[in-house]
């Protein structure tokens, strides 16, 4: 090839050949086989040597690329002389700025017609961008392998599910050596009900984050989240998955969780998560028919306690409340927690109601908190109302509603109790608020009156009195029996009103049978009068008595006063007190309904007492009855042994007289004697006799 050459076709070939070959992304340069001098030369080539095309023509491999550089390549030009093979190579040539650059040299040799080389070609390509590009590739292995030891978190590589690397922190955290992991498959490190999972990911080959568990060497489970990639590495692709434990992550997640679905103080559910999970029971018990039951708990005497005695004491009640309650119930009851002093439960796997009263029983046998109040020792106790699923409703807060209305009659039935739901009660709760609004109307309507049940003396059968009893002449209704109301007035405080009009009605009627002369003849005469809880526990009662007796122009005398075991005993620090400050005014006081409050005789004698009244539930049993018959001779012989005169209520038949008179019971009162009786009825019937 003649540069020189001026035929026309030849030009133009020529300088075709030179623009292509200025426009390769090449530099291109061939050599005279003998003399070594340049013979042609692209752009590219001669400005990488600072020459040009023209300039670099003629000059020897030497004189252009230095002779250090020609020195170190010659033998692969003889090679490619001598071998007439192709030689490749790669150096080092950094630009005249000193920036660094690389280059592949391809040595071809050019042979003419009798095979003899005439010339090398030399065809090089710049593979500076190439070798950075391998360069940062090594960089940053480099830079993950010090990440890999440097991080807290653990990172794992496989290849087709085998560990190929691993790091120290994840070693740790399953507790096996780097050369135990190394050639492990992973899925032998992950918890045994999450390798479904895993597995699946690994086949999918996704890049993703999701939580799962692995197993450490000594079994324990452990929750991790993995963030997975795919990578290249040493030209291999590999999975990397990060490890992270979130063991501390889920505890706190659980205790947000926690607070948010239970009650701060007790720990137990709040309103909201209760509803939710029994929504979910009921459905439960809904598929298999099954029963459960709701309670609805309401604390007796709390009030008194949180504002006599502070918000602290308060919460010490509710707290050990909350624990009897929990330690009486199964595991898979759920207790919670409604407000206040409100507490729910809902019973699973039930039978029957008999089921359920175990329960209750249970319940009212453990709560029951002792607690010092204005000096007063109290006794916090759980009243307890019982709706039942299916039979009293189909949805929760039809349940829950009918539950809470038997609670209130569980108070109203003197507390410390529990009522099953029944569908008059929910009649009953309307007909409550309407009875409040009434009730107030009656007392200054004056529509209710006393009825007298006269009281005999066994021996003699003289009249010893005559116990008052409530009754009120409802405009509609007719005539009203106090369990109808009474809890109703007692709920709304109406019942200290009521209360004291009942006392002066009785002072009243007791001063007009001695100006009619009524009594004479006759024992005593006392009216006793029933004492709502109410009343008794208010501060200054024995005052209030005085002054209505005083009123009335009335002696303490020609009264008697009836309370429950339950009032005594709730109050039994005041209790004392109180009734020595009414014995001074001349009255007698009698324990009624006595042997169903659950106390033994032994916690009353200390009080100054006149009387006890032996609940009619017991002499209707009478006298065929084994059991209630030891247990009311025990009551009367110790009652009397201890100085307490003891009338027998509800005494129906000759049969019961007899046999309650031979034990020694001193007083009769019930329907063999009198029925109760209006006052103008009852004055008719003394006269009578
Ligand atoms: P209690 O004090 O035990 O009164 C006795 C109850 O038994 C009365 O019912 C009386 O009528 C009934 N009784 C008496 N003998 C017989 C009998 O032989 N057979 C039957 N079946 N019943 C008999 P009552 O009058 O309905 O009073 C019920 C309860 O209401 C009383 O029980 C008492 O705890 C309360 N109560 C009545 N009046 C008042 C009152 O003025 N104030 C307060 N706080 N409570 C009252
Ligand atoms: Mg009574
Ligand atoms: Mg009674």
């Amino acid at each position: 090839m003649n540069p020189a050459d001026d035929a026309p076709a030849r030009s133009v070939e020529a300088a075709r050949f030179k623009l292509l070959a200025d426009y390769l992304p090449a530099w291109i340069a061939l050599y005279d086989a003998k003399t070594q001098a340049c013979l042609f030369a692209n752009r590219g080539y001669a400005e990488a040597f600072g020459l040009t095309e023209q300039s670099i023509l003629g000059k020897t491999f030497a004189d252009i690329i230095g002779p250090e550089a020609s020195a170190l390549i010659q033998p692969a030009v003889d090679k490619v002389l001598s071998e007439r093979v192709p030689v490749s190579y790669e150096r080092e040539l950094p630009e005249a700025d000193g920036t660094p650059r690389w280059i592949e040299v391809h040595l071809i040799p050019q042979l003419g017609d009798d095979g003899e080389p005439v010339a090398s070609c030399v065809l090089i390509n710049d593979i500076t961008k190439h070798r950075l590009a391998e360069r940062a590739v090594r960089e940053s292995e480099a830079r993950l392998d010090k990440f890999m030891q440097a991080t807290v978190e653990g990172i794992l590589f496989h290849k087709d599910g085998y560990t190929t690397d691993v790091n120290p922190p994840c070693c740790e955290l399953v507790g096996y050596s780097f050369e135990e992991m190394i050639g492990r498959h992973v899925l032998s490190f992950i918890a045994p009900d999450e390798v479904g999972k895993v597995k699946e990911v690994m086949r999918l080959g996704r890049e993703l984050r999701y939580e799962t568990a692995v197993m450490h060497k000594d079994g324990t489970r452990i929750p991790v989240e993995f963030i997975v990639r795919t990578m290249e590495r040493d030209g291999e692709k590999l999975r990397m998955t990060i490890v992270r434990d979130i063991r501390d992550r889920l505890a706190s997640e659980a205790r947000i969780q926690h607070l948010a679905h239970h009650d701060a103080l007790t720990g137990l559910l709040n309103r909201a998560s209760f509803m939710d999970r029994m929504a979910l029971l009921m459905k439960r018990a809904e598929r298999r028919g099954e029963m459960l039951a709701l309670l609805f708990i309401d604390l007796d005497n709390f009030k008194r306690v949180n504002d006599s005695l502070g918000h602290l004491e308060g919460d010490q009640v509710l707290t050990t409340v909350s624990e009897r309650l929990v330690g009486a119930l199964r595991g898979s009851d759920l207790v919670g927690r409604f407000g206040g002093d409100e507490f729910v439960v809902l019973l699973t796997d039930l039978e029957s109601r008999a089921d359920v009263i175990v329960v209750l029983e249970a319940l009212l046998s453990v709560v029951e908190v002792p607690v010092k109040a204005d000096g007063r020792a109290l006794s916090v106790t759980p009243s307890i109302g019982v709706a039942v699923y299916p039979d009293d409703g189909r949805q929760a807060d039809e349940l829950i509603q009918h539950a809470d209305t038997a609670m209130y009659r569980a108070k109203a039935r003197g507390r410390a109790t529990y009522q099953f739901f029944e569908p008059s009660l929910a009649e009953t709760a309307y007909a409550d608020l309407v009875l409040e609004a009434e009730l107030a109307q009656g007392l200054t309507r004056n529509e209710f009156e006393l009825f007298f049940q006269p009281q005999v003396e066994a021996t003699t059968g003289q009249l010893s009195g005559a116990e008052a009893l409530l009754r009120w002449r409802h405009p509609q209704r007719g005539l009203l029996s106090p369990d109808s109301f009474i809890f109703v007035a007692e709920r709304h405080r109406l019942m200290l009103a009521l209360g004291e009009w009942v006392l002066r009605e009785a002072a009243l009627t007791a001063r007009r049978w001695r100006e009619q002369g009524l009594t004479q003849g006759h024992g005593p005469m006392r009216i006793a009068v029933n004492l709502s809880r109410m009343q008794f526990h208010l501060d200054g009662f024995a005052d209030t008595v005085k002054r209505v007796l005083d009123e009335s122009h009335a002696k303490g005398q020609w009264l008697e006063l009836e309370l429950t075991e339950r009032m005594l005993i709730d109050d039994i620090e005041h209790a004392p007190t109180t009734l020595a400050q009414l014995r001074a005014l001349g009255l007698t006081v009698s324990v009624d309904d006595f042997g169903t409050g659950y106390t033994s005789l032994a916690h009353l004698t200390e009080l100054p007492l006149d009387k006890l009244k032996i609940d009619q539930g017991f002499v209707a049993r009478l006298p065929d009855d084994v059991g209630a018959q030891a247990i009311t001779r025990a009551i009367v012989q110790m009652a009397v042994g201890l100085g307490l005169t003891v009338t027998a209520e509800g005494v129906r038949t000759a049969a019961q007289w007899q046999l309650l008179a031979g034990w020694g019971c001193q007083q009769f009162q019930g329907e063999l004697v009198g029925s109760p009786m209006p006052a103008a009825e009852f004055e008719a019937w003394v006269r009578a006799r």
